[in-house]
């Protein structure tokens, strides 16, 4: 059996998959498993040996189980076999088959680069945000904006000064070892401007190396950062958008909104503590609705989902974008495709952070 969290990450990447990569799936029936006729592929489910799937053809439906080459210990050993699977089906396929929706988003990490920045100042949003400006090292940044989201790369000493040409890639080496200094986690890009962003800094319970470094950076502070990258791609013939996001992902909502067109509509449910975590925004249309957890902690607020329950939202060019914690997100993505019928273009959910406490 795997160990509780890998369980956890192992049900969350099933629905995933289930829900938003199956055309990835599709690919890896076909030309991984030579199962040309297959139509719609879906996990059933995934052991420390095998994963099962359910594969339906226009004639029939039929189980097919995929060994591990040998037993696999926890979720990154299941994640990283399902890469495999992907790359030997791209490889087989014919060239003009298409580009899967996770095969573009791996495309994308190509080519980022690593930036040092300095923090210039530091500002409260709310009783749970702060927001850190980051000045110099950044005039090559290129500007995505709606959910533009970089990898920071912080170091335990608060005063550490970052080697030149410092990367991504010495990153991932030091990481691989034990006693590794640097820590990491992806925020997204609030405001842009030349040479400088904004970035919302969530303090949470149990805070991890990076609300820590938040909480303690200074003025002149070093971070490295990579990337950037989004996920914010609603097909062109969108006209109404539905925003759901925690605090984690309010920057990535607001950076969006105000990137829309004029015509556009749009609905944002933010979800954050109470009152004293609401921050002021301009909203002359009331088109943000502010859902409080109250007494329930961060990730586990139940109000939010029970109001996505009775939305009444046409979801002819609707597209729906939602981010906060991992489990809520994956409940949240499965009851909108169920109610609303939505196709897997028109949504991208993403858990931004996992509970683990
Ligand atoms: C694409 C993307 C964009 C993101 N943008 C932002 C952003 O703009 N601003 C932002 O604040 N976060 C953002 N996040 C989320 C952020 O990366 C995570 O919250 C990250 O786990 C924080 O790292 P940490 O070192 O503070 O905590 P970790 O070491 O990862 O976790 C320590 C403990 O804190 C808990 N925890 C982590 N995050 C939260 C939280 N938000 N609330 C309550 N408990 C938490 C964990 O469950 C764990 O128990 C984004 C994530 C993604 C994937």
């Amino acid at each position: 059996m795997f160990d509780k969290s890998s369980q956890e990450n192992i049900d969350l990447m099933i629905d995933l998959h289930n829900d938003v990569n199956d055309d990835s799936l599709l690919l890896i029936a076909k030309y991984y498993l030579s199962e040309y006729q297959v139509q719609k592929t879906q996990i059933e489910d995934i052991s420390q040996s095998e994963i099962t799937l359910v594969l339906k053809t226009a004639e029939e439906e039929k189980i097919k189980r995929v060994k591990f080459p040998q037993e696999v210990k926890d979720s990154i050993e299941v994640s990283n076999f399902f890469y495999f699977c992907l790359s030997q089906a791209r490889a087989k396929a014919p060239e003009d088959y298409p580009k899967t929706r996770l095969e573009k988003q791996i495309e994308k990490t190509l080519n980022l680069g690593t930036y040092i920045t300095k923090v210039k100042s530091k500002k409260i949003i709310s009783s749970n945000i702060i927001e850190i400006t980051f000045k110099n090292g950044i005039i090559n940044l290129p500007n995505l904006r709606n959910d533009a989201f970089m990898y920071f790369i912080v170091h335990k000493d608060i005063n550490h000064k970052y080697p030149e040409g410092f990367s991504m890639e010495d990153f991932r080496k030091m990481n691989a070892t034990e006693d590794c200094p640097y820590s990491a986690a992806y925020y997204t890009i609030r405001s842009f401007r030349k040479n400088e962003i904004d970035v919302w800094f969530v303090l949470h319970d149990h805070p991890g190396p990076l609300a820590k470094w938040a909480e303690e950076a200074e003025k002149n502070s070093e971070v490295a950062i990579w990337g950037p990258r989004t996920t914010f791609t609603p097909p062109p013939d969108t006209d109404n958008y539905l925003f759901i996001a925690d605090e984690t992902a309010q920057p990535a909502v607001l950076a969006s909104i105000e990137n829309l067109k004029q015509k556009d509509k749009f609905t944002c449910l933010f979800e954050t503590q109470d009152q004293s975590s609401r921050f002021e925004y301009e909203d002359n249309e009331n088109n943000i609705e502010w859902i409080f957890r109250g007494d329930q902690k961060a990730g586990e607020g139940t109000e939010l989902l029970e109001r996505l329950n009775k939305i009444s939202i046409d979801p002819k060019n609707l597209y729906v974008f939602g981010a906060g914690e991992a489990k809520q997100i994956s409940k949240i993505r499965k009851t909108l495709k169920r109610n609303l019928n939505l196709h897997s273009d028109q949504m991208s959910f993403t858990g931004y952070w996992r509970k683990t406490h």
